[in-house]
């Protein structure tokens, strides 16, 4: 465990953590994952008030909101610990998409959704979505959208698809994302975000979209979703009109950190299992899978670089709360690409070293592999980070 900004709650939180998720959760988790989520959810109740009396619940809020508001480099290293496993964040009602969701909700929703929603989504009793990404346009570049908001009296109407919504599945409310300034002349000016209860008429969850053969369910799954003449009051807009983007931006830097250190989480007991298996998997009399210099060099290499990632997030994480999310965006874009990267490659070396089982639903790496590749092409696609970090070295090299 790296002692890098550590501070006396995460030496005492982590420990605790680390304790509960190997009594309770991690060795139950693979059942746990054969079971819809909607009965799942009852029953992990009980592990949430256990993580809100350890003190690790609402991760990113103030005692006001029932958090113990921790630091951006405090919630790294804590979702670090709780991202080796799935629920893990989950258990803390920090999981995305709802703890960016309560992020705005608590800054932006009116006095009536506050009361509605954000107080029961505090208290873990409600999920939430965020639609943003359509089927027919590419996400990569999301100012494109066909979904509009159209003011008709004290309304909006909103008509529109959206796929990807992660956790719709039995969500209260969808963060929608929709042209309301189509004339705008920056397209970054031309959508609002607007809250729609997921009982308005209108609102309608089409699918939960099939991922390499797996619908999923309840939180962890992604649904298709449509909307048609959906009508909201315009007061169920969070922030002013055509400010959509500039809200999503807010969310941009600590989302990520979010992400990162839950993927180093994941990696973390990958490469522990990887380890495992090889020192303890013989191949003929006396000589183990360890022994050989391939996966002595997978070894090497995963540690080497899950310790790199873990560096580059604290780094990242610190930068933010010192000097802003904008002067840090180099290296918002970095980690997101290179921790996405390392976390494919070191699951793929651990599913290597466990051969057939490796493939197998007995353990939890192929749902990791099956669930994770796509940490390369949500939060933004690698690529896209790619050019944006690279074109804003070129344009500082050709000044
Ligand atoms: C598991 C998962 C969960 C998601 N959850 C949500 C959610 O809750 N809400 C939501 O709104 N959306 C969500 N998304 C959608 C996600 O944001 C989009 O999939 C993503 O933005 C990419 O958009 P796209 O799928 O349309 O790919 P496209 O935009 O069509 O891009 C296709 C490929 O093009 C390449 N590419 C893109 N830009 C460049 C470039 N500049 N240079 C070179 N290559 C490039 C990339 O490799 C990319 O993978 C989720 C997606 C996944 C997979």
């Amino acid at each position: 465990m790296s002692t890098l900004f550590t501070t006396p709650r995460t030496k005492k939180l982590r420990p605790a953590i680390q304790a509960y998720l190997d009594e309770h959760i991690l060795q139950n988790e693979l059942e746990w994952l054969k079971q819809p989520f909607g009965e799942l959810e009852s029953m992990l109740r009980t592990h949430k008030q256990a993580m809100q009396k350890l003190g690790v619940w609402n991760l990113y809020h103030s005692a006001e909101h029932g958090g113990p508001g921790l630091s951006l480099t405090e919630v790294a290293q804590v979702g670090e610990t709780l991202g080796q496993t799935v629920f893990g964040l989950f258990l803390c009602n920090a999981q995305a998409p709802d703890a960016g969701n309560l992020e705005l909700l608590l800054k932006y929703a009116n006095a009536d959704l506050q009361e509605r929603f954000v107080a029961p989504m505090l208290a873990g009793e409600m999920r939430s979505c965020f639609g943003m990404t359509e089927p027919d346009l590419a996400g990569s570049n999301p100012v494109r959208m066909h979904t509009t908001a159209v003011q008709e009296g004290d309304n909006y109407i909103i008509n529109g698809r959206k796929w990807f919504t992660t956790g719709a599945d039995g969500a209260r409310l969808c963060i929608v994302m929709a042209i309301t300034n189509p004339e705008a002349e920056k397209p970054h000016h031309r959508a609002s975000m607007i809250v729609v209860p997921t009982d308005t008429e209108g609102f309608c969850r089409e699918r939960n979209i099939s991922i390499m053969g797996h619908d999923g369910s309840g939180w962890l799954s992604h649904s298709e979703v449509t909307f048609t003449n959906v009508r909201v009051p315009i007061s169920n807009r969070l922030g002013g009109e055509g400010q959509g983007f500039l809200l999503a931006q807010e969310r941009l830097g600590p989302g990520r950190i979010h992400h990162c250190m839950r993927w180093i989480g994941m990696a973390e007991r990958s490469f522990q299992m990887m380890v495992n298996r090889a020192a303890g998997r013989e191949l003929s009399d006396g000589i183990m899978l360890g022994d050989k210099q391939m996966v002595q060099s997978w070894i090497a290499e995963s540690r080497a670089e899950i310790d790199a990632s873990r560096l580059l997030v604290l780094h990242t994480a610190h930068a933010i709360e010192t000097q802003g999310a904008k002067a840090a965006r180099d290296q918002i874009s970095i980690i997101k690409f290179t921790v996405a990267g390392m976390l494919n490659r070191v699951v793929d070396r651990a599913i290597q070293v466990h051969g057939g089982l490796g493939v197998t639903d007995d353990t939890i790496l192929s749902f990791l592999y099956r669930e994770e590749r796509a940490a390369r092409i949500y939060d933004g696609t690698d690529e896209t980070h790619k050019a944006s970090l690279a074109k804003r070295i070129l344009r500082k090299a050709r000044h």
